[in-house]
């Protein structure tokens, strides 16, 4: 049913596009911020805006910054040797979150997975092996710290396989202690930190 307002609609149907937003949920919030000052509005508009102009990926790493390099890959006590790989940005705040981990990090930007018609081509993995590759930040230890469901999994697998003509690089994968198919999102920081802790050789 439309209601008294396009205007008001029209909102709606824009944040019903959100992820986890109902139509519901979406009229409440419209409806919430009417009630708002205009300033606040703004605020929040602006920082939307701002959100997909002035954002940048860290053309080191991949991870979603302000800067390009991000603060991580610029900061050069994190050039220890460590490269953790994970599938997203989100990836990275979790596991800076619990302060066990003081190395560089890679965003894949995604895992291969074939039924979605996702290959290696699709996702940073060339950007990758030009990291290992790179002898000015040479790598000891690779860390595979993406999600454990099949297509981390073989993700996992073809990273390992790429890296194993190198003598010189450990790869290392986070001990999860947690059933299968659980995503990193989902795990609490203490599990992630000791999942951190005590890693295996892949
Ligand atoms: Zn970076």
């Amino acid at each position: 049913m439309q209601g008294t307002s396009e205007i008001l609609e029209r909102a709606i149907e824009q944040l019903a596009k959100l992820p986890g937003t109902g139509r519901k949920s979406a009229r409440r919030i419209a409806l919430h911020l009417l009630k708002q000052s205009e300033e606040s509005v703004m605020q929040l508009a602006d920082a939307l805006v701002d959100l997909k102009q002035s954002i940048t990926r860290c053309s080191h790493c991949g991870v979603i910054s302000d800067g390009d390099p991000c603060s991580i890959c610029s900061n050069p006590k994190r050039q220890n040797g460590q490269l953790c790989v994970v599938e997203e940005s989100q990836d990275v705040y979790l596991i800076e979150k619990t302060n066990e981990f003081r190395g560089m990090y890679h965003v894949l930007g995604g895992v291969i997975s074939p039924l979605d018609n996702i290959g290696p081509d699709d996702i940073r993995v060339k950007e990758l092996m030009r990291r290992v590759n790179d002898e000015e930040y040479p790598v000891d230890e690779v860390i595979l710290a993406l999600n454990p469901d099949s297509e981390g999994e073989a993700t996992s697998y073809y990273i390992n396989k790429l890296l194993k003509p190198y003598d010189e690089i450990k790869v290392t994968r986070i001990a999860y202690g947690i059933p299968m198919g659980t995503e990193l999102e989902f795990i609490d920081e203490a599990t992630l930190s000791r999942a951190f802790a005590s890693r295996n050789a892949f």
